[in-house]
């Protein structure tokens, strides 16, 4: 496979993005495993659809056939209040968005993380 025929897309997160690209240190970063996980994440898709729920982005009918079935998962609860044993729910947990609005989700604003409604609103 050349270079150019790897999807350097895949397993791509916002979350994992430093902000800033720091020469020589090492920097750790966390993503959310439910967010990754290919049951939990059908689930959320089947149930919501594919479309951006803040903005209602479609990849397919934007993109075409390139962007059939594109779409991030996000989790809803913050790591943090996760507990040990606790179980994700596909519905109620995790949510589709786009990645520009996924990115925005895992920023914060005055040190509070914004909601999908929260996000919807400004839209
Ligand atoms: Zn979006
Ligand atoms: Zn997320």
């Amino acid at each position: 496979m050349s270079f150019f025929e790897h999807d350097l897309t895949e397993g791509f997160y916002p979350d994992e993005v430093s902000e800033t690209l720091e020469e020589g240190k090492c920097k750790t970063v966390s993503v959310n495993v439910y967010e990754r996980n290919p049951i939990a994440r059908k689930r959320c898709i089947n149930h919501f659809g594919v479309q951006c729920q803040v903005c209602d982005l479609n990849f397919e009918h934007t993109y075409g056939e390139v962007g059939k079935d594109f779409i991030h998962v996000h989790h809803i609860v913050p790591l943090r209040e996760i507990k040990q044993g606790y179980i994700v729910d596909p519905i109620q947990d995790l949510i589709p968005v786009c990645p520009n609005c996924h990115a925005m989700l895992h920023r914060k604003e005055n040190g509070v993380c914004l909601t999908v409604e929260h996000l919807r609103h400004r839209f």
